[in-house]
């Protein structure tokens, strides 16, 4: 072997290792995400935060003048959680997820 064919294996072989560590990347850059929307602690009524906004798990249980009839976390501008999801994401909440039946004095109507 030349050291012109030396170095032209030693690129090939370097070409080879960036692409599988590209598509290792690009996964791991995706699996945490999809493990992230479905594990993400539920925000708890008794957390400050929570407290302050007077969140509730089941809006129907809501003793706040402001929440109306109708309103929750799946119809709030903020939730970002998918149709049929029981929990998910709120804007409020980073880093957690609200039930989708829930409610907070925050809620703005989805538009
Ligand atoms: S801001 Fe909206 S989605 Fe977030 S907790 Fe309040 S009502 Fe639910």
């Amino acid at each position: 072997m030349t050291q012109h064919d030396e170095n032209i294996a030693s690129r090939r072989r370097f070409l080879k290792l960036a692409a599988g560590s590209a598509a290792v990347a690009a996964a791991a850059g995706v699996m945490p995400g999809l493990a992230r929307a479905r594990d993400l602690p539920h925000v708890s009524p008794s957390d400050a935060t929570a407290k302050a906004l007077h969140y509730v798990e089941d809006a129907s249980k809501s003793d706040s003048p402001k929440h109306k009839a109708g309103d929750d976390c799946a119809n709030c501008m903020f939730y970002q959680g998918k149709a049929g999801q029981a929990y998910g994401p709120c804007q409020l909440f980073p880093g957690k997820a609200v039930n989708a039946k829930g409610w907070c004095i925050s809620h703005q109507p989805k538009k």
